[in-house]
């Protein structure tokens, strides 16, 4: 038997609808297409000649009671080929749509459903309640069975007819559509001009964090296809304000904290700022720039860093416990340095050092270590309260006898006689009452404690040392009073380094 198909030889039937297509294994159009040669006319005609053999049959066994061999022979020959006939053939439907012969379907139904698939697919896509609105015609014929139409061919010939969908490269982030693209290059080139700021001589890798992916499917032919725009947006910061104008009174120690880092991590945002030099109208970054697409590279990458000398302490019984004095510098060493580094954004995230060749050996830093008692004289470099009490009046401006005036130290309110404590160890530089522009001290002393430092103790009611007396923290060395200008017993309590009166309160416990 021939095979019997449709009766015009148009290859309508492209092929089926692809599911979405990775960008690798994407198919090539019309490589599946299979002209099918059309035989309708042979079909319809032996449809009609076996009709006519069937009517003769019948009449054949209408017309004769008995029924000779030749007469059984013959209608058993018929029987014989309907049986084939029904067992090979079977009713069907030519399609034709818009005029054009798609195939052979048993059901118009069996379209039908091909036409709603279509529908809903390209209603998905569009967004909206999209109808076909083809002419579509069914013509009766008889197919041989294996040989109907299949309906994916003609799913994916009526999608090609929706001009509002079209096959596009569409490029996803994180499962997130970016947009589309007629040609794949364009997309691919466009994520590698996002790589390139971040890409140098070193690096070994570049890789997108979010997962990123290009496939072929239908999209609405109204798609973004705009590759400035793609790239815009992929490559917009999405991590809030990541910069701050420094204002007048602000430290960075304050930026730090106000924006829950630790300096460091700010001074790492500030590679180029003088963190104790900031100005007013500074641009900081306190975050980093977080893209929409973060780029993560490797680099292999060669340095020299030097070497810390090694520290040897050497006792030396001419010089008091605590001393230490530098014997050696020594000198550092030199080291040659191979790693790998990650960054993402260009921001450093990772340091594996592959490789540590020492070029030259550093040599040991020695210091002299004091093990002689020390003296109970010796000031300690931290202050201790001379008495302890109510402060009567604080360090700085204030109105007092009918004008305001400069307090030069603190007045620690105690009662008359209590024991006035060296606040470090020192020597007494000043024991005695205060005549001219110091007689507003009263009896007062002063301690010099080195390194300039000195502190005052005013208005005492008797002293108990003399100058040049070597004094150790915490011992008596005057009673509160209230000699010269005073109001009350109180210790006047003054500091002053290198001659400057400072806060007495900014160094007290
Ligand atoms: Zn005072």
């Amino acid at each position: 038997m021939d095979e019997i198909l449709h009766s015009n030889g148009r290859q309508a039937v492209p092929d089926a609808i692809p599911a979405e297509e990775t960008a690798g294994g994407v198919r090539e159009e019309g490589s599946s297409r299979q002209g099918r040669r059309p035989v309708l006319d042979a079909l319809i005609a032996a449809g009609r000649s076996v009709g006519a053999l069937l009517h003769r049959a019948d009449a054949a066994a209408a017309g004769h009671k008995a029924v000779g061999p030749l007469a059984f022979l013959l209608i058993a020959g018929v029987i014989g080929v309907a049986l084939v006939v029904g067992t090979v053939y079977t009713p069907s439907y030519v399609v034709s749509v818009d005029g054009v012969t798609l195939g052979v379907v048993s059901d118009p139904e069996v379209f039908e459903g091909a036409m709603e698939r279509v529908e809903a697919r390209a209603s998905d896509i569009l967004g909206y309640d999209y109808t076909l609105d083809n002419a579509v015609t069914y013509d009766f014929a008889l197919t041989e069975k294996d040989k109907l139409s299949n309906v994916g061919d003609f799913e994916t010939y009526l999608f090609d007819q929706i001009g509002e969908v079209m096959k596009s490269y569409v490029l996803k982030v994180n499962g997130q559509f970016i947009g589309a693209a007629q040609d794949e290059t364009s997309l691919t080139a466009m994520l590698d001009a996002i790589k390139a700021p971040y890409v140098n001589e070193n690096t070994t890798s570049a890789e997108f964090v979010e997962s990123v992916s290009i496939s072929r499917q239908y999209t609405p032919s109204d798609v973004e296809q705009d590759l400035s725009a793609m790239e815009a947006r992929l490559t917009a910061n999405t991590n809030g304000q990541t910069t701050y104008e420094v204002q007048k009174g602000d430290t960075f120690m304050q930026i730090a904290y106000d924006n829950d880092m630790s300096l460091s991590e700010l001074e790492a945002l500030n590679p180029d700022v003088d963190i104790n030099n900031i100005y007013i109208g500074q641009i900081l970054n306190v975050r980093e720039v977080i893209p929409f697409l973060s780029v993560q590279t490797t680099e292999t990458i060669t340095y020299q860093e030097a070497i810390a000398s090694p520290v040897e302490e050497v006792e030396d019984d001419s010089m008091y416990q605590g001393d230490t004095k530098v014997l050696d510098a020594g000198s550092e060493g030199l080291a040659e340095i191979t790693a790998d580094v990650t960054y993402v954004n260009g921001n450093e995230r990772e340091r594996n050092i592959t490789n540590n060749v020492t070029i030259t050996e550093p040599t040991a830093k020695v210091i002299a270590v004091g093990t002689k008692e020390r003296p109970s004289w010796l000031p300690t470099g931290s202050f201790i309260w001379p008495v302890y009490g109510n402060i009567t009046s604080y360090f700085g401006y204030r109105y007092i006898f009918g004008s305001y005036s400069y307090h030069s130290g603190i007045d620690i309110a105690a009662a008359y006689g209590t024991g006035i404590q060296a606040a470090d160890g020192g020597t007494v530089i000043w024991a005695g009452t205060g005549t001219g522009s110091n007689w507003s001290y009263g009896k007062y002393v002063i301690i010099d404690h080195g390194n300039g430092y000195q502190t005052y103790y005013a208005h005492c009611s008797s002293l108990l040392v003399s100058v040049g007396d070597k004094v150790y923290q915490g011992q008596v060395i005057a009673r509160v009073g209230s000699t010269g200008r005073s109001t009350g017993n109180h210790c006047h309590f003054q500091v002053k380094i290198n001659g400057t009166t400072v806060n007495p309160l900014s160094y007290l416990p």
